[in-house]
């Protein structure tokens, strides 16, 4: 099964509107495709409308900020487009955005750099992320190219980073359910964790409703692949793989790049991932019905 379940558009820090992307994962010779913008769903519906053949997932990528240092990604999959309070809370992160985005451009003014928030705010959109900024600076010419900007002023403890509002992991895993969604990690290999202490908090965030690892990475080797795929297997987790597209000039990745990693065991994997949207969809179904008839 050709899949990827990992992808950007403008709703996001994608360069790509969801059904231009759509259309390029048809070029690509895509059979299951699943759009995961970071904190916003409002992506959804065109991309869904434009995948026409291939098969959709609604999904989302959430922020959660753990430490002031320590960022985690969560992907979640089989959301029901227009549910109300993931909504509702995806636009208070993306005003969480904002400020934190005025933050990190107060930070450059001091170093002598001339961005104009407007500018990043036209960039970027409803999401504002330090991918714009990075690309705003070099389109300026301030910067070489988005990785640079990262490595000298964007990336946790270089001196234009701002840390955004707490959330924790178990909050955002909640919210996933409760929106019909499964929560899977985002690609794990990059907490920078030792092999152990990855296990560990795998196995804890497992006891607080985690559904599955996204294996498939293009950050990952072959040896952290091999591991995480032993740690989902001994958790009876869901495994998933995606390219991580956001498009040429933010991050280098291609649709459907983790194809060749991501073979035999992709079926399986597919199936067991359907089967577990299906019944947390029946449980946010229930879940609703039950708070609704409470109230009656
Ligand atoms: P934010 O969501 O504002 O924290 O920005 C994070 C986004 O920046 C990620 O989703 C990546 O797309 C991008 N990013 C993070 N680190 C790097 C890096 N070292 N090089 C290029 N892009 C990066
Ligand atoms: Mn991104
Ligand atoms: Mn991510
Ligand atoms: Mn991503």
């Amino acid at each position: 099964m050709r899949a990827d379940l990992h992808l950007h558009s403008t709703a996001s820090d994608g360069l790509l509107g969801p059904a231009e992307l759509m259309r390029a994962c048809r070029d690509a010779g895509m059979e299951l495709v699943a759009l995961t913008d970071h904190d916003n769903i409002a992506g959804l519906p065109e991309a869904q409308a434009a995948a026409a053949g291939i098969e959709f997932i609604g999904g989302v990528e959430l922020t959660v900020q753990e430490t002031l240092e320590e960022e985690v990604h969560l992907l979640g999959y089989g959301l029901r487009p227009q549910d109300e309070e993931l909504t509702d809370f995806l636009l208070g992160m993306q005003e969480d955005r904002r400020n934190r985005a005025k933050s990190i451009l107060d930070k450059l003014h001091a170093m002598g750099f001339p961005l104009r928030y407007q500018d990043v705010e036209k960039l970027a959109g409803h999401v504002i992320s330090r991918s714009h900024i990075a690309l705003a600076m070099v389109r300026g010419g301030m910067a070489g190219t988005v990785s640079e900007a990262f490595d000298e002023y964007l990336s946790p403890g270089k001196p234009a980073y701002a840390p955004r509002t707490h959330l924790r992991i178990e909050k955002a895993m909640a919210l996933l359910h409760r929106a019909g969604g499964v929560a899977v990690l985002a690609h794990p290999g990059r907490l920078g964790l030792q092999d152990m202490e990855l296990r560990q908090k795998i196995q804890d965030w497992r006891q607080q409703g985690l559904d599955g690892v996204e294996v498939y990475h293009p950050s990952h080797t072959d040896g952290q692949m091999r591991w995480l795929r032993q740690i989902a297997q001994v958790e009876h987790m869901l495994m998933t793989g995606g390219s991580d597209y956001h498009a040429k000039e933010m991050r280098h990745a291609t649709i459907g790049q983790m194809l060749p990693r991501w073979g035999a065991e992709a079926a399986s994997d597919i199936r067991a991932l359907r089967v577990a949207m299906a019944e947390r969809a029946e449980q946010a179904q229930r879940g609703n019905a039950s708070a609704f008839s409470g109230e009656e």
